[in-house]
């Protein structure tokens, strides 16, 4: 049985108050859930704040990012070894990140085997842009970002995989649960291919993008989808609070 997972990217959203009082506002109840990973992913500024206040409950800390150097002169870069001091999880290769900030395969194969060596888990995103989407391209563009990202990864540990279609993410326009439940299922088969069974049947790979309490229940019901990782949905205590509750609901019955 893999243990669902609901991660709430933040982005660059809250100031450290902010994060406080978002946290406080879900604290008790989002703890109460149980059957679900429940991550939090605040800016780096806030992770000890936000460590501090979930110390004792079940809510567990990821980064949105990390530099795939140990230390030195990278100015600006948080290193793995500082975000293992804080958190279990770290997200990597948002498309966010492939977009604005230039991360490529290569890149994100780096942070990857940084955050495993440490042992952090990463929760790796991959989707397919909209015209790659429109050109029957997305099959093609998954299994070269699987096989970029963990190119040279023997073990992939306690990797968490977040598909994550690019035309999907911020835009309202969610995909259906259908159409994400059987890209899902092609990634799994690619893991599958790319490790054994086992390690595919134990992955744990969520959906992303426009995920919101209203529809939820469409994705969680899907025999191949993990979870969620949820951006947007996850700045408000009461949709973030309400996405875990019918995933745990849901996946009791699945
Ligand atoms: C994300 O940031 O990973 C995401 C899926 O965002 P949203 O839920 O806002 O589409």
């Amino acid at each position: 049985m893999r243990v669902p997972v609901i991660a709430g990217n933040w982005k660059m959203n809250t100031t450290v108050g902010e994060a406080i009082e978002l946290v406080n506002a879900m604290l008790r109840e989002l703890d109460a859930v149980d059957s679900v990973d429940k991550v939090l992913c605040p800016p780096f500024v806030s992770l000890s704040a936000v460590k501090e206040l979930i110390k004792g409950s079940s809510i567990k800390l990821g980064a949105q990012n990390i530099y795939f150097e140990e230390k030195g002169a990278y100015t600006g870069e948080v290193s793995p070894v500082m975000i293992a001091d804080l958190c279990e999880f770290v997200i990597i290769g948002h498309s966010e990140r492939r977009q604005y900030f230039s991360e490529t395969g290569e890149i994100v194969n780096k942070k990857v085997k940084a955050a495993l060596k440490i042992g952090l888990k990463p929760i790796l995103c991959i989707g397919e842009k909209l015209e790659e989407n429109e050109g029957g391209r997305a099959e093609e563009v998954i299994t070269e970002q699987i096989n970029s990202s963990l190119a040279g990864i023997e073990y992939p540990g306690e990797l968490i995989i977040a598909y994550e279609p690019v035309w999907a993410i911020g835009t309202g326009r969610a995909a259906t649960g259908e159409q994400a439940n059987e890209t899902i299922g092609l990634i799994r088969q690619n893991m599958a291919e790319l490790y054994d069974n086992k390690i595919a049947q134990d992955l744990r790979i969520l959906y992303g993008g426009s995920v919101t309490a209203d529809n939820t229940a469409e994705f969680m019901r899907q025999p191949e989808i993990d979870g969620a990782l949820v951006g947007g949905a996850s700045l408000k205590a009461d949709q973030f609070l309400s996405i875990v509750r019918q995933t745990s609901e849901i996946r009791q019955v699945k």
